[in-house]
């Protein structure tokens, strides 16, 4: 990947930002696409708004949600332990001698989850997984009131791993959900840069997908888009415990996802598997027989109707502090993408017919 892009992905997962603090991730994403974008506009709700005008009238939007899982400041004790709440899905079996960045303000505090040793559990503690009660964010306090010299109930936390490189390909990181999907929209405006189109493309960065789809559904409100993309990060299946006949055959590497089912328009999802020709990209296809958990959940059903669709990055350990996706599919999917602006105008009929 070419250092402009891998910079971008880097500073993208590497910026706190669970739902509902996600603004140093929208700077992150406000900076890069200033130069690829007509214009700029962060909205009330904090969705960041990236247009890049065409010559015709339709209006498509293409959604990343820039928020990741998180924790919270929920109480500190006598003692200056911090208990915490989860912001978004959180496995608390994953939480124990984790190191986290606790946010205040513009000032961060590194901490370590802790939780009594195993020598200390009972037998039946030992069975089961923790829960949020038997854990605490110990980060150096000498007691409460030093504590709350530095940290107050309701700063945001998150887990610290960074970006680092497995191989040439493939990285890991926190939050590739969804810094992915904020990436891929981005880098969609670049690989369109100086490109006269027909189709007004709204890169969106979208706020609080972990918490029910929340910025996506006002930011397609606001835009009012004929159709919306969005993107975000799928299971891959290629790893141990995974059950193909279940969850579909996903694999890392092997190229973006493209939906099909209820939530997508099946103009679009034509329209896409034509651009992955034409891109020549290799692409793959998960089937979704009900309304996604994703943001083309609620761009779908935006007033009378938008004609959505759904392409994801193969991610292995979702909602882990340690995900992995591969550079590779990134970049099919943005080379799909522009190749879709493309082939769309005010003559495309997105209107579901035999
Ligand atoms: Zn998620």
């Amino acid at each position: 990947m070419e250092k402009e892009l891998k910079n971008f992905f880097k500073k993208l997962v590497e910026s706190p930002s669970p739902s509902g603090f996600e603004q140093p991730a929208q700077e992150v994403y406000r900076n890069f696409v200033k130069d690829y974008a007509d214009e700029v506009k962060t909205d009330v709700h904090g969705n960041v708004i990236a247009l890049k005008k065409g010559s015709g009238k339709l209006k498509f939007m293409v959604s990343g949600h820039a928020d990741e899982i998180g924790l919270m400041v929920n109480y500190i004790d006598e003692d200056g332990f911090i208990r915490f709440s989860a912001i978004g899905g959180i496995d608390y079996s994953l939480l124990p001698g984790l190191r986290v960045n606790i946010y205040h303000g513009k000032k961060m505090y590194r901490g370590v989850i802790g939780r009594k040793p195993i020598h200390l559990l009972k037998p039946e503690e030992r069975n089961r997984a923790s829960k949020v009660e038997d854990l605490w964010i110990d980060f150096g306090a000498k007691d409460k009131k030093d504590a709350e010299k530095k940290v107050s109930v309701g700063d945001p936390i998150t887990f610290s791993p960074g970006m680092e490189m497995l191989s040439r390909e493939i990285v890991t990181t926190k939050a590739t959900d969804n810094k992915a999907g904020v990436f891929v929209a981005g880098a969609l405006l670049r690989e369109l840069k100086d490109e006269k189109i027909a189709v007004n493309v709204y890169a969106v960065a979208s706020v609080q997908e972990e918490i029910g789809l929340r910025g996506a559904k006002t930011s397609a409100f606001g835009i009012d888009p004929d159709v919306g993309i969005a993107i975000d990060v799928t299971h891959a299946t290629d790893y141990p415990g995974m059950n193909k006949g279940l969850l579909g055959d996903i694999k890392l590497g092997k190229g973006c996802v493209l939906s099909v089912g209820p939530n997508i328009n099946p103009k679009v999802f034509e329209l896409l598997k034509e651009a992955g020709k034409k891109a020549k990209v290799d692409y793959q296809i998960e089937a979704a027989p009900r309304g996604t958990g994703t943001d083309a959940n609620v761009i779908q059903v935006t007033r009378a109707g938008v004609a959505a669709g759904l392409i994801s990055i193969p991610n292995r350990y979702m909602h882990t502090p340690n995900e992995i996706i591969s550079f590779k599919d990134l970049e099919s999917a943005v080379k799909l993408l522009a190749e879709f602006v493309r082939m769309i105008d005010d003559q495309t009929d997105f209107i579901p017919k035999v």
